[in-house]
């Protein structure tokens, strides 16, 4: 591609923007279209993890562990990313939970994820703030944190220069060969389109993803705290999450009790981090048959917030915010053939979604992708 080259982005979440950071990079002219007046989808109502602990060995470790330096570097450049190199615990509440950890701290890429198994004393003196019960947990090193609500308009306030254009409150409703229309009937000419509808899979990504399959969407329910008064050093996991990641399908899960009925319906674990404003944002639940519930589950907060509480040790702080996301993923069966979906949908136009709950975390080595393709 030459270095004129004009690139039309759809979509202005993490992913269509981690596409304009690169193109830019590459010394591309971009314009990036957004249908609402700013992003409103899953980019900004996850939880800010960088994830690197509970990925598959393989090429899932390898494109998390790519994503977690090209954060890093941006995070250097972009203070308003809140990127921190917190690391993670995964807590243990039991003996078994406990075994498996060390199954996972003893597997060969355990030093790539910074793995280190710590006793509950051990867990105390990384993060004083768990003054809760249990038998021991899984730090990883590598694990990070962003703000979610800040990192799209910290982004775009980085490419804002002459040769990016951020045009939010325009829905893309047609693609042709070198152009997009947009709903006031406004054509962008260029000479790459480069997809990222996130979980729209109806609308201008529609009859593409109706033709190929092989995504779903995912609903999960999520919540946040007032201010907590003590630094939770670290983002926190519990042994619900040994169920979920990948990571941890190892002997040793089948031993794993059922989950409490209510967490067990909601497929619930818990995940916590601690925004920079102090605050804790805290999830999640996974919903997969459509169409999704429209209203959020109490039993699942219950659930989650009893979780929190049992580790930390103290009641949580008021619940100021409640919401539901939805991300869009491969589904299980093409899981094995690919992380997330891209496909050249038409002459120099590409589709890129579905890379499911590891979306903020790999967004950026998945644009890397896309330009090398
Ligand atoms: C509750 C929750 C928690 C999560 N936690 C994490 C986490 O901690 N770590 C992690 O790695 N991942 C996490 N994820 C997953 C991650 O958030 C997603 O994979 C990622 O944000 C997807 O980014 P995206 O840009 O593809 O989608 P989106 O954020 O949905 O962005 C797509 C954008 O495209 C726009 N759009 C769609 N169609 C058009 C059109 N025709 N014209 C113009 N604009 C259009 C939409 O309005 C939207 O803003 C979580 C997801 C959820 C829901």
């Amino acid at each position: 591609m030459a270095a004129k080259t004009r690139v039309v982005i759809v979509g202005g979440g993490v992913l269509g923007t981690m596409h304009a950071v690169e193109a830019r990079r590459r010394g591309f002219e971009v314009v990036q279209l957004e249908r609402e007046p700013e992003a409103r989808g899953a980019s900004v109502r996850n939880f800010g993890l960088v994830w690197v602990s509970g990925r598959k060995a393989g090429p899932e470790l390898s494109l998390a562990l790519r994503a977690r330096e090209l954060w890093s570097e941006l995070g250097a450049k972009v203070p308003g990313l809140g990127f921190r190199a917190a690391g993670s615990l995964t807590l243990a509440s039991s003996d078994t939970e406990l075994s498996l950890l060390k199954e996972a701290a003893d597997l060969p890429d355990a030093q790539r994820r910074g793995f280190e198994l710590l006793d509950a004393a051990g867990v105390r003196a990384v993060n004083p703030a768990l003054r809760g019960e249990f038998a021991g947990g899984l730090h990883c090193r590598l694990d990070a944190i962003v703000e979610p609500r800040q990192v799209l308009p910290a982004l775009h306030g980085y490419l804002a220069s002459d040769g990016y254009e951020w045009l939010p409150g325009r829905e893309v409703t047609e693609i042709v060969p070198n152009a997009v229309r947009d709903h006031t009937g406004t054509w962008h000419q260029c000479d790459l389109v480069i997809l990222c509808p996130g979980a729209a899979h109806t609308g201008i990504a529609g009859r593409y993803l109706a033709k190929s399959g092989g995504v779903r969407r995912v609903r999960l329910q999520m919540m946040q705290t007032a201010p907590l008064d003590a630094r939770v050093t670290t983002a926190l996991a519990d042994g619900d999450s040994l169920r979920y990641y990948p990571a941890f399908d190892l002997p040793g899960r089948a031993a794993l009790p059922p989950q409490p009925p209510a967490a067990e319906r909601a497929r619930a674990q818990l995940l916590l981090v601690q925004r920079a404003d102090g605050g804790l944002t805290i999830g999640d639940t996974h919903e997969y048959a459509e169409p999704f519930t429209f209203d959020l589950d109490e039993d699942a907060y219950d659930h989650l917030r009893g979780r929190a509480e049992a580790l930390l040790g103290v009641p949580l702080p008021r619940i100021q915010r409640r919401w539901a996301g939805v991300y869009s993923e491969v589904e299980p069966a093409a899981a094995q053939r690919a992380l997330y979906h891209r496909a050249e949908v038409e002459p120099g136009a590409v589709l890129v979604t579905g890379p499911g709950g590891r979306g903020m975390t790999c967004s950026p080595a998945i644009a890397e992708e896309t330009f090398r393709c």
